[in-house]
């Protein structure tokens, strides 16, 4: 045993060398493995409207004579409805491939939530309102200023209320909550940062446990429901990448029938955030 430990302590500088690199190369495998699972599942999502919408021109281009004035506009809007579904895929998958660009600084500064949630609620009041839904903010007096990126929580909060619309009956309530946490000193984190809880809750169909897990997940859609069309599936991994990248994390809460409550803490913006330089943003 004295031996092996010998010629283990010799070698221990290039047996951890070794371990690294071995893991180095397996994070390196996964990650490209994960690149070519989302390049064959961006091309699989692309091509069914793709198709769909050749299909039709086809269609009225080698039968229009024989067709009806109403089937030839229900073909024509349905062709436009599929151009507007790879439209907001494009989209989408450029955020997304956008935000996971490792390389692109953002630009953090003091925000102050009202703003984003203003914004959110003046471009989905209209839609709530023709959807018989009602559309709140309950966002607390004196809330402190948010260390963050106004245009990256604004999509977050885009996303969270237009899903929270969509898979909401009429008659329903949708949510938009911002307060400060209670402070909780720590003796052994005095520097601990105070932060703000932010939460998007709906009276909607919510989500069973099972599908909680994936939902987050890439291209995820709930199976079997009115909308699944409409959606990309990506609006969810797009919110938990821009919570990450304020460094924080995305939670929910759902139960079937009853709603979901999404969820995530922000930093409030100290002093010396505001007197530190940023980096510029990185275009
Ligand atoms: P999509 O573009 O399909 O909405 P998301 O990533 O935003 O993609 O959401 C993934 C799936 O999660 C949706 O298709 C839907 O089934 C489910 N989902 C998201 N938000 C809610 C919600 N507030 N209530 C019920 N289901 C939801």
């Amino acid at each position: 045993r004295i031996l092996l430990t010998r010629v283990f302590d010799q070698y221990r500088e290039s047996i951890k060398g070794i371990a690294m690199t071995v893991q180095d190369i397996t994070r390196e495998v996964e990650l490209n493995e994960a690149k070519s699972q989302f390049i064959s599942n961006v091309s699989h999502e692309l091509r069914t409207p793709l198709f769909n919408i050749k299909s039709f021109i086809e269609t009225l281009h080698e039968y229009g004579e024989d067709l009806s004035e109403v089937e030839r506009q229900e073909f024509l809007e349905t062709a436009n409805r599929e151009t507007d579904r790879l439209t907001r895929l494009v989209n989408d998958v450029l955020d997304l491939s956008r935000l996971e660009t490792s390389c692109r600084i953002y630009h953090f500064e003091p925000v102050d939530i009202a703003g984003p949630v203003e914004q959110t609620l003046r471009t989905y009041q209209l839609n709530a309102r023709d959807k018989g839904i009602e559309l709140v903010q309950e966002i607390s007096p004196k809330l402190p200023p948010v260390l963050g990126h106004y245009d990256l929580l604004l999509q977050v909060f885009d996303n969270l209320v237009g899903n929270a619309l969509k898979f909401t009956e009429s008659g329903g309530r949708v949510v938009i909550r911002a307060y400060p946490l209670e402070a909780n000193p720590n003796p052994n984190h005095p520097d601990e940062i105070p932060q703000v809880r932010v939460e998007i809750s709906d009276t909607g169909i919510g989500i069973d446990w099972e599908d909680q897990e994936n939902i987050f997940d890439r291209f995820f859609r709930v199976e079997n429901r009115v909308h699944t069309l409409e959606g990309t599936g990506l609006g969810l991994s797009i919110v938990r990448n821009i919570v990450e990248k304020h460094h924080s994390r995305v939670y929910l809460v759902s139960e079937v029938g009853i709603g979901t409550t999404f969820w995530f803490n922000l930093d409030v913006c100290t002093e010396k955030d505001q007197s530190i330089e940023q980096p510029s943003e990185d275009h």
